[in-house]
């Protein structure tokens, strides 16, 4: 039988309040049934009887009596009466007093009466028992004789009647007490049938709860969240039951969401996984594709440094036979010839300077290429390096018959800092293409200012000329490199397109703007803007007098003093020997020896303590580098250690100058060399000297 905790517990107090209440009624019942039987027995039988038995003892007494007077004759009613009566009327008085049943009261009644009737016939007797023998006497007689009989038959009778209640009662209260025990024995054998099968109800029900919650663990525990108990009860062990279901419920949902979760987690896991092999195979494209660019780039700067060697090498080989050309083509004007012999010679020197300037602009553009062009920051005077331009380009213009025109106005600071080799370089550039492309007219070359600051002056430079102008479909691409206006103008001008692109990667480098403006047949002016540092004004005056203009005129060293130097020219290749010495014997005056290498010229050294040293650095045996640090080495046997020595070399590639300097050499210039360069170069370092007042240059005149 399915019954619940709360059922069976509220049957169970129910039954035993049940007995509880029957066994209590039962011996509420049965106590007053004994109650009563006491009292009837008290009444009845210990009360009654006894008063009954005293009255018929008290009536058999006076009878006795009577008798007795009665024979005897010796009669006093008086005596009698008071000898029996008031017992008798006592105990009637009792009884009536008594709590008695309607017939005992009834009883009393007669009793009393009959005692007063025998006292009243004892009387009435005694009066006439002289005529006993009258019919009157005997009939008194008769009817006391009649009255005691029974009275005392009435109260034996009713001695007897109170004896068999008595007995009665007892009967019955041993039935009430035998009845009272049966319900208490029935009482207590339901109560423990009905504690077992309600302890058993209860046992039944607690334990298929905790049973139910047992296997309900097991379920859950065991993975079957599935498991419900689903009871049917709301007791305390149901609601456990609804809680363990709740939480199974709880526990399911959790598994649904952590599955799910879990499907998630393993789809984005499966997607991280796609995502890590794509990746992982990206990756390893990358590292091939950086392999691959690693290895272009190892090739790509092993063919920009052999580039670069090769450019190194082409330099310094073009060079040395230009030094040649240049160098002796100058020699030879110097000499006595005719007219046509010396056009052929200046001929032959212009020709090597075209090429020179051929081969600088490869130089250049190739450097700019491999991002090896710096440039220097030097303070200049403007106006001096726009007079130089004049002095490159007016003779040209001339030349054509073109006016030419070199300004600078007014307003325009004079004493910058900046690169003016590059400046020059890009106004020259500029100039010479214009008198290149203008047949008639002019070509103007000018400054202007742009804008000022306290620091810094903002300068325009424009080169104008009337020209064959440029049409505007090629104005965007002329300053891409090898960018010619057309194949004609190729053919008729000539030129290698390299020109603008190395004016305006020096004018970016500057920080600069370059451009043009141009109409075909009319003209073109190309114009740059750079920003220069202005000198501070009080290193304003020095500056202006060391400048290259300024050094030219010799304001410093006389010519002459140069007449006095003793110079050696080491240099093995023969024609630049011999063009050196002839140019430092010849044009500059100095007493000049010439050795074919390193050794030779330490040898030299050894005998004569010579003033300046030209210094070719690529010789066999031993080279320039090598003989200058041998000279510099206090231990080596020359006699001057620290004689001038300037390097005199076709390296004029980035760093031959700086690899020089670093050697121990005092200075640096590039083949081709001239007079100039070399005067120029002797002349600032007996400048620098004469500065410092150093020790070997004591010797020098200046
Ligand atoms: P190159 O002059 O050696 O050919 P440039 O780079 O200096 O190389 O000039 C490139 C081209 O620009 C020239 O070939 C020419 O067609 C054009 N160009 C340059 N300057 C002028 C000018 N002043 N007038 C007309 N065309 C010019």
């Amino acid at each position: 039988m399915a019954l619940s905790y709360r059922r069976a517990r509220q049957l169970g107090v129910g039954l035993l309040l049940g007995i509880i209440l029957v066994s209590s009624g039962g011996s509420v019942i049965v106590l007053r049934g004994v109650a009563s039987g006491l009292k009837e027995y008290r009444q009845d039988m210990g009360y009654k009887h006894d008063r009954y038995s005293d009255i018929a003892f008290n009536l058999k007494s006076f009878e006795a009596d009577f008798q007795r007077c009665r024979r005897e004759r010796e009669f006093d009613p008086a005596e009698i009466d008071r000898d029996h009566f008031p017992a008798i009327r006592n105990l009637l008085a009792e009884l009536r007093d008594s709590p008695l049943s309607q017939s005992d009261r009834d009883t009393v009644d007669k009793l009393c009466r009959e005692e007063r009737r025998i006292r009243t016939l004892l009387y009435a007797f005694a009066a006439s028992i002289d005529y006993i023998k009258d019919d009157n006497g005997r009939m008194i007689q008769r009817q006391i004789d009649q009255a005691i009989a029974d009275s005392i038959n009435r109260s034996v009778e009713c001695s007897r009647t109170s004896r068999a209640a008595a007995q009665a009662a007892g009967e019955k209260m041993i039935a009430v007490a035998t009845r009272t025990s049966w319900t208490l024995i029935i009482g207590g054998v339901v109560t423990i049938i009905a504690g077992i099968v309600i302890s058993v109800l209860l046992t039944r029900t607690l334990t298929r709860g905790v049973v139910a919650i047992k296997q309900a663990t097991d379920e859950l525990a065991g993975g079957n969240l599935r498991y419900r108990i689903n009871s049917p009860f709301s007791d305390e062990v149901g609601m456990v039951c609804h809680g363990v279901d709740q939480m199974a419920d709880r526990l399911e949902q959790v598994e649904r969401q952590a599955v799910v979760t879990a499907e998630k987690r393993q789809r984005a896991n499966n997607e991280l996984g796609r995502r890590a092999r794509e990746l992982e195979a990206a990756r390893r494209a990358t590292l091939n594709m950086v392999d691959d660019l690693e290895r272009s780039r190892a090739a790509a700067e092993t063919a920009n440094e052999a580039k670069s060697q090769f450019l190194a090498n082409m330099s310094h080989e073009i060079r040395t036979p230009m030094n040649g050309i240049i160098g002796m083509s100058g020699l030879l004007m110097e000499t006595e010839l005719n007219n046509e012999q010396y056009e052929f010679a200046q001929i032959v020197r212009a020709c090597g300077n075209q090429l020179l300037m051929l081969v600088n602009d490869i130089l250049d553009f190739s450097k700019i290429e491999a991002g090896k062009m710096e440039l220097e920051t030097l303070d200049f005077d403007l106006s001096a390096a726009m007079e130089e331009i004049t002095d490159v380009v007016a003779g040209r213009a001339d030349g054509k018959n073109l006016r030419f025109s070199c300004v600078m106005d007014p307003d325009v600071p004079p004493l910058l800092r900046g690169d003016p080799g590059r400046l020059r370089q890009i106004l020259i550039n500029l100039a010479n293409n214009a008198v290149k492309f203008t047949e008639q007219g002019e070509v103007a070359v000018r400054a202007s200012l742009h804008s000022e600051n306290d620091t810094h002056a903002t300068v325009r430079f424009s080169v104008s000329d009337t020209g064959i102008g440029i049409e505007p479909d090629r104005l965007d691409t002329l300053f891409h490199s090898f960018s010619q206006v057309d194949a004609s103008t190729t053919r008729k001008y000539g030129g290698t397109g390299l020109g603008l692109a190395i004016c305006k990667q020096l004018v970016d480098l500057m920080g600069g703007q370059i451009g043009l403006e141009s109409q075909p047949d009319l003209g073109s002016t190309f114009w740059f803007i750079v920003s220069m540092e202005k000198q501070p004004a009080e290193s304003s005056s020095d500056v202006a007098g060391i400048h290259p203009a300024d050094n030219a005129t010799g304001v410093c060293v006389s010519p002459d003093s140069l007449r006095d130097l003793r110079v050696l020219i080491a240099e093995d290749n023969t024609v630049n020997r011999v063009l050196a010495l002839r140019l430092v014997q010849n044009q500059l005056g100095c007493n000049a020896d010439a050795v074919a290498n390193g050794a030779e010229a330490l040898e030299a050294l050894e005998r004569i303590p010579y003033d300046v040293i030209f210094m070719d650095c690529q010789m066999p045996v031993m080279d320039g580098y090598e003989a200058t640090q041998a000279i510099r080495d206090p231990n080596s046997s020359v006699l001057n250690h620290d004689v001038t020595i300037i390097a005199m070399t076709a390296h004029a590639m980035k760093g031959d100058r700086e690899k020089c300097l670093e050697v121990g050499m005092d200075d640096y210039v590039a083949k081709p060399v001239g007079p100039e360069s070399l005067s120029d170069a002797i002349r600032r370092n007996m400048e620098k000297a004469q500065e410092t007042n150093s020790p070997h240059t004591a010797g020098l005149d200046v």
